[in-house]
């Protein structure tokens, strides 16, 4: 739009091509011979006087300024004869146009390099002011009236369709505006309505045509269009390249991290597990030892070695039963019974034959049992592991407060096995990963028990396969409980609405068992 301005300009040049070359010292020495130009320039201003842009043309020395002293003529040039012709009277344009040339040189003559100086009149006229360079003087002015209905109604509105159409190939549109009187003077698209607010640029004239302004309106062409949707079209493919690739570096790097941590703590449990197999191993071997000698002969201190080897081979037979469960559940190997069991009873049988052994380890073992429940679908060997396991941690755990508390209950479509301890309870940092393999929740007093972080993953390994779910609540020294639901039988048969009713209960569940733990 900017360049169609500057061609805009130049077409006013067009007669005045190899007017820089002219010697206008020699012009003005021949002037004041002869009142007129010489042939070369006669030539210049008659094909200027042709062209359909300027209408009429007029000189006037500078030292003979008729628009301030009437008495001096005037000269306008006949194009016929190439003659300039003296004239008493002139139209107010050109001495318009003539003065702004003449105040505009004034101020610039003394630094002016160039033999002319072309000045604009709005689009009212064009004057050419003479510079003869060797006395830095300005000779006389030429003022060329502008053709005003040639230049709106032929020149621009013609070379605005010519270069600005069609509309649905360039993806523009340009009105020619005069602000000062608001009217639309040409248009590239005949089609196109202005409207001042659909305007995208603004663009005026390089110091000519002062009261005029294109204004263009950009649009969607086909082309812009079709390039348009192509871009949006990458952005969107691009946005999706990199949303995949960010998640697949964050997924990597999860993974890395998990692996990490699951190898350091493997590193760890084999260190800890071959200790704690050599050490009973190694006590049983000593005591062994003694016996078969046969130098230990006092019923006390026989029966002391026999407790210490009976205590020693139970450890070693639940770390051994740990490992194999846990090989089991790794290999896929686990064999599933689910029956139909009466969970209370089996949590009953429990209580009773580890009665001894919490107690005897100074703790109170209570049981509470919802009357009238219900059976529930499970393999029993997994039901004693599930729950050996979550009263061995309850002891393990609860080193001030020494009472451990068994319920049984009915919770929505599943009977529920509770244990509760009122021990150091678990931070909420750790809580989601307690039930991984080999994690162990490290502080103080924790790092007091021993243990090697398999049994919780090996408790929710047999609820899942006994189509259980887990749920812990846990307050940091306030206690732990667990909660172990099996499915009702009737339940097992409709799985769907088990599965429905799993998620309106689970809050209640949460919500009671908090309750409980207060
Ligand atoms: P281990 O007891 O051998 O460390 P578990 O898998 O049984 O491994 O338990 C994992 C972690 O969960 C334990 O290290 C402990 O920090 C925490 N935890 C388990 N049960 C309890 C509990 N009843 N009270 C407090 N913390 C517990």
């Amino acid at each position: 739009i900017e360049e169609f301005t500057s061609q805009v300009r130049n077409r006013f040049y067009i007669p005045f091509r190899g007017i820089r070359k002219l010697d206008i010292a020699h012009m003005k020495q021949y002037y004041n011979e002869h009142h007129n130009f010489p042939e070369s320039f006669k030539k210049v201003l008659s094909d200027a006087s042709n062209d359909s842009i300027f209408e009429s043309i007029y000189f006037s020395p500078q030292d003979q300024d008729h628009c301030i002293d009437s008495d001096y003529p005037i000269h306008v040039f006949n194009s016929v004869n190439k003659e300039f012709e003296p004239v008493d009277e002139v139209s107010e344009l050109v001495c318009d146009g003539m003065g702004l040339a003449r105040s505009r040189m004034k101020v610039l003559i003394d630094d002016y390099r160039w033999n002319n100086k072309v000045t604009f009149d709005t689009h009212r006229s064009m004057t050419l002011s003479m510079i003869n360079l060797t006395d830095q003087e300005v000779i006389g002015h030429l003022t060329f009236v502008v053709n005003r209905d040639y230049l709106v109604n032929d020149f621009l509105s013609n070379k605005l369709k010519k270069k600005f159409s069609p509309t649905t190939e360039t993806g523009v549109v340009l009105w020619l505006r005069d602000f000062m009187i608001d009217e639309i003077l040409a248009v590239s698209d005949d089609d196109e309505k202005f409207r001042r607010d659909l305007i995208d640029i603004n663009q005026r004239f390089p110091d000519m045509l002062d009261n005029w302004v294109l204004h263009a309106k950009i649009i969607d062409s086909p082309t812009i269009a079709a390039s348009n949707a192509s871009l949006t079209r990458n952005l969107i493919v691009l946005g999706m390249a990199v949303f995949a690739l960010s998640g697949a570096l964050i997924f990597m790097f999860i993974t890395a991290r998990r692996e990490r941590e699951l190898a350091q703590r493997q590193a760890g449990f084999l260190a800890n597990v071959t200790h704690e197999l050599k050490t009973p191993l190694a006590a049983m071997q000593a005591a062994g030892e003694n016996l078969a000698d046969g130098r230990v002969t006092d019923p006390n201190r026989l029966k002391t070695y026999g407790n210490h080897i009976y205590n020693e081979t139970i450890r070693l037979r639940k770390m051994i039963e740990k490992l194999l469960d846990i090989a089991r559940i790794d290999s896929g190997q686990n064999m599933v019974q689910i029956t139909p069991q009466n969970i209370d009873e089996l949590t009953e049988f429990y209580h009773q034959n580890h009665y001894n052994y919490v107690t005897g380890k100074g703790y109170r073992f209570e049981l509470e049992i919802e009357p009238g429940l219900p059976q529930a679908m499970a393999d029993p060997d997994h039901f004693e592991t599930i729950i050996g396991n979550l009263v061995d941690n309850a002891v393990k755990y609860s080193p001030n407060t020494k009472r451990i508390t068994l319920k049984v209950k009915k919770m929505g479509d599943y009977v529920a096995l509770i244990v509760r301890d009122r021990g150091l309870g678990i931070p909420a940092k750790a809580k989601k990963q307690i039930f991984e393999k080999f994690y162990r929740y490290e502080d103080s007093m924790t790092a007091k028990t021993k243990g090697h972080g398999l049994g919780l993953s090996i408790v929710k390994n047999l609820v899942e396969l006994n189509k259980g779910k887990i749920d812990v609540i846990s307050e940091v020294n306030e206690g732990t409980t667990f909660i172990v639901k099996f499915p009702m039988c009737e339940t097992i048969e409709n799985g769907d609405r088990q599965r429905e009713i799993h998620h309106e209960y689970v809050n209640e569940e949460l919500e009671s068992s908090a309750d409980y733990v207060k």
